[in-house]
């Protein structure tokens, strides 16, 4: 955002900042989209590149091949790359919730076996847990997962898969006990993508981008020491894992380079416009404060939920602001139109809107519900 009132950081992490900042514009250069580049911005090579810098696993133990940073310094980098629009969605996923995750439920074995190609960059993840009638309510998810001998075989089918045509490993999450209450017999699983049995479809969306994808799970074989924590208890897993996807920068400035190249352009005499600047730039500095408090674990569990919230409206704030600075030169196909057309998806990916003000209100404040939802 613009200059103004701003966090002091010490010379260390400014240095790191304009390190990263200057790493970020040279790949986003390199691209032909910068927005998004959390989600769609692909690169085997510079997930390797942010590997050697040191930049992957950055705060993860060091007894687990991680850098054992302080999460400021993930957070300057990480903010600066994304807020450049450097690719770094090969690692992304990876890096911001599948490491935590095996970090805090995977055994031993799991972390010997996963974390070390994360940290080098060499290892591509996605996320398998939205079904076609299952996207918002995890726990009515239908994919089944049966144990025989020594492996699990797994059938279903998950949509909205990111990343999926390009992964070597999907995180998955299954049926286990379909006798168990709907949220207590989900397990979660570590699927290797050349598996026989899956076949992945790419959705070209709105913009054109095929990012997301179906995943179909015919008969697919998963080795039984694939299971992540306990089986049939993913829920509460699952819930931790959004934490992490819900509460990050990637949520603040999807948009940001976009914003920074057109608001020269806005006319600043209007006072209209002059409030709309000052209100954006006011919200990206409360949201930036917001994912601070996670970055720094001082957020209650569950406050994610209004991070998410806050920083995607803001961000499709900034989408219909660079709409309005252009005009009718919107109406053209180049990146503000492609970002107006993406807006709606800040808040549906990782949990839409109206679930997070359900969660805020009913589980946070412990608000009544309404009478006809009881
Ligand atoms: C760009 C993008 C990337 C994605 N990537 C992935 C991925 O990598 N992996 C993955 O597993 N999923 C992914 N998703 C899926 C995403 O998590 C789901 O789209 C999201 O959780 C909503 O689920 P749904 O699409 O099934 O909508 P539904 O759950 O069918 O909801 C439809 C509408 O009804 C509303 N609604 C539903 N239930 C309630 C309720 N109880 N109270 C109030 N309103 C309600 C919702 O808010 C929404 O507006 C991605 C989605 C997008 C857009």
């Amino acid at each position: 955002m613009g200059s103004g009132p701003d966090h002091h950081w010490d010379d260390r992490l400014l240095a790191l900042a304009e390190e990263a900042r200057s790493v970020g514009r040279a790949a986003a250069q390199r691209c032909e989209i910068q927005e998004d580049s959390w989600l769609i911005g692909t690169s085997r090579a510079f997930s390797r590149e942010l590997a050697d810098r040191g930049w992957l696993g950055m705060t993860w133990p060091v007894e687990h091949g991680g850098g054992g940073r302080d999460p400021l310094e993930r957070f300057v980098v990480f903010e600066a790359l994304i807020a450049e629009g450097a690719p770094v969605a090969t690692s992304w996923v990876a890096d911001r919730q599948i490491g935590p995750t095996l970090l805090q439920y995977g055994t031993d074995e799991q972390r010997r076996r996963w974390l070390p190609d994360i940290v080098a960059g060499t290892s591509a993840w996605c996320i398998g847990m939205s079904e076609p009638d299952a996207g918002s309510d995890v726990a009515s998810l239908r994919t089944r997962a049966v144990r025989q001998n020594d492996h699990w075989v797994v059938d279903g089918q998950k949509v909205w898969t990111s990343g999926a045509a390009s992964a070597d490993w999907c995180y998955l999450i299954a049926r286990t006990d379909p006798d168990a209450p709907p949220h207590a017999g989900l397990s979660e699983f570590v699927v290797d993508m050349r598996s026989p049995g899956i076949e992945v479809r790419p959705i070209v969306d709105a913009t054109g981008n095929a990012h997301f994808c179906e995943v179909h799970l015919n008969g697919v074989e998963v080795p039984e020491d694939c299971l992540v924590g306990t089986e049939h208890g993913s829920f509460s897993q699952v819930m931790r894992q959004m934490e992490h996807e819900r509460g990050g920068i990637d949520r603040l400035v999807s948009n940001h380079r976009l914003y920074l190249d057109v608001r020269p352009r806005a006319d600043l005499t209007d006072p209209l416009v002059r409030q709309e600047v000052a209100a954006i730039e006011s919200a990206y500095r409360i949201g930036r404060l917001m994912v601070l408090r996670e970055v720094l674990g001082q957020a209650p569990r569950g406050w994610s939920a209004v991070t998410k919230t806050w920083c995607t409206e803001f961000e499709q704030r900034v989408a219909t602001f660079c709409g309005s600075v252009v005009g009718a030169e919107a109406l053209l196909w180049n990146r503000v139109s492609r970002n107006i057309c993406y807006a709606p998806a800040y808040t549906i990916m990782g949990g839409t809107t109206q679930i997070l003000r359900d969660i805020v209100g009913d589980r946070m404040l412990g608000l009544p519900r309404a009478a006809a939802a009881r």
